[in-house]
């Protein structure tokens, strides 16, 4: 019998260490070494299907011919959209998630649907569930091929007979290669099955896609680790609560990284939602004070949202924030702003921030009516409903001009909005809008605009 060998691996990041240690030198977590069994049997790992080498010579730039990935489409144009036009042939692709977000029922939603041969590998459910599920989904594809199996060698095993254009893997925790014997889900295991599964996809020129959990701490093994071997990672979130979720990519080697594909949950499945915008928006009839709209930018795609805000006087000492969807410093830091150079006294009063739809934005445009909807509570004076904004607020309460506004205000006139309030130094080329812009340069004009006539 082979001699048992064993590393230290940090279950944070997967850096290896040769004994152990209690602070892991490359993340500076503390007790996150865990010690792995990995006895390998190099000679008996998995070579690939093309036993024959590849002819790799080095060639001059100009010698090589640009051509276009190869993709194939996932008729999901959301889907499409985030990985760029498709799926790259020969490409690996984590799809990340907490659990019960609705990854596999994503993926086997696509695979049911797509035109193109799949092969839909289950760790994670039985056939019968997977049954149940893509009956709930409604739709069958007879080119869709289920597998339950968690061992790599067999799945290559099944590949190499069936020869699909697509495999999906749910999910990389589950499975496990022979030539090492640390258990499923640890983060020599993850490495190995996922480098297996990489050579796979280069050699034949199938995509892969796997699922992978990460939980709210992140100390799930592996999800780090595997981020760096695959070409684009995938980020599926949204409030399990909330029926919207945003699918975006964190890396694509093969697109950009600023799109982001929406879908609503529903007992059918996801539905791809095509205009955000109008799902984003909640009661528009309502009469309600605290509530502004942004016109945002997510990727290329402009969104509407709403902003949702309660301010109220702090029954104990310290004011509370708190914020859903939102930068909490940048909240604090615009508050300030409102205090200092407004004369808006909310130092006493709890603030409350929520972006409807369960989103989370990064988009600086936004700040204004973040201002505007904590102003309109604060006030208790609603914001007509046919009023939208789109500007940076700085520290000095200046409004300043955010990129692409141009955009923005024909997403706000497509919607039926009639006024949009955008910074003083926006440059907009364009003169016949069917909607009012109104430009502003200090936070005190925005405030008399809103509430003075
Ligand atoms: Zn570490």
């Amino acid at each position: 019998m082979a001699k048992t060998k064993t590393t230290f691996f940090c279950q944070n990041c997967g850096a290896q260490f040769p004994k152990w240690v209690g602070k892991c030198s490359s993340c500076n977590e503390w007790n996150t070494i865990v010690e792995e069994v990995i006895q390998k049997e190099d000679s008996k790992s998995w070579k690939g299907p093309n036993k024959e080498k590849k002819n790799t010579k080095a060639v001059k730039l100009g010698e090589i011919t640009a051509v276009n990935e190869e993709r194939i489409g996932t008729c999901n144009n959301e889907l499409n959209r985030v990985l760029g036009g498709g799926l790259v042939k020969g490409s690996v692709v984590l799809l990340g998630g907490e659990p019960g977000i609705g990854k596999s029922t994503l993926l086997l939603q696509i695979a049911l649907r797509m035109k193109n041969k799949v092969l839909y590998v289950s760790g994670e459910e039985s056939m019968t569930q997977i049954k149940l599920r893509a009956d709930r989904l409604e739709n069958s594809n007879e080119n869709c091929l289920i597998l339950t199996e968690t061992k790599t060698q067999q799945i290559f095993t099944i590949a190499q007979e069936t020869v699909p254009e697509v495999i999906v893997i749910d999910s990389i925790q589950t499975l496990h290669t022979d030539y090492i014997e640390a258990s499923p889900g640890s983060i020599s295991q993850i490495r190995e099955t996922t480098s297996e599964l990489i050579k796979y996809a280069k050699e034949t020129d199938t995509p892969v896609i796997l699922i992978g959990h990460i939980t709210k701490e992140g100390n799930i093994a592996g999800p780090k680790i595997l981020e760096h071997m695959v070409d684009v990672v995938l980020q599926f979130e949204g409030d399990r609560n909330h029926t919207y979720r945003i699918l975006r990519a964190q890396k694509n080697r093969f697109g950009s990284t600023a799109e982001l594909g929406i879908y609503e949950m529903q007992h059918t499945g996801l539905r791809e939602v095509d205009n955000p915008s109008e799902i984003l928006i909640s009661e528009k009839d309502a009469d309600l004070t605290g509530t502004a709209i942004s016109a945002t930018l997510e990727g290329m795609r402009p969104l509407m949202i709403e902003v949702q805000s309660l301010v109220s006087t702090a029954v104990y000492g310290t004011p509370q924030r708190s914020c859903t969807g939102y930068n909490i410093k940048r909240l604090n830091m615009l508050l300030a702003v409102l205090e200092k150079r407004a004369g808006f006294k909310l130092g006493a009063k709890d603030v409350f921030l929520n972006i409807a739809g369960g989103l989370r934005v990064e988009d600086p445009a936004i700040d204004l009516a973040v201002v505007s909807a904590v102003l309109s509570s604060n006030n208790e004076i609603s914001i007509p409903q046919d009023i939208c904004f789109a500007a940076e607020v700085g520290l000095a309460g200046e409004i300043r001009a955010i990129s692409r506004v141009e955009q923005r205000i024909q997403e706000a006139e497509k919607l039926g909005f009639k006024k949009i309030i955008v910074s003083k130094f926006s440059k907009i080329a364009k003169k016949n809008y069917n909607i009012e812009i109104l430009k502003v340069s200090k936070i005190e004009e925005v405030a008399s605009l809103l509430f003075l006539d």
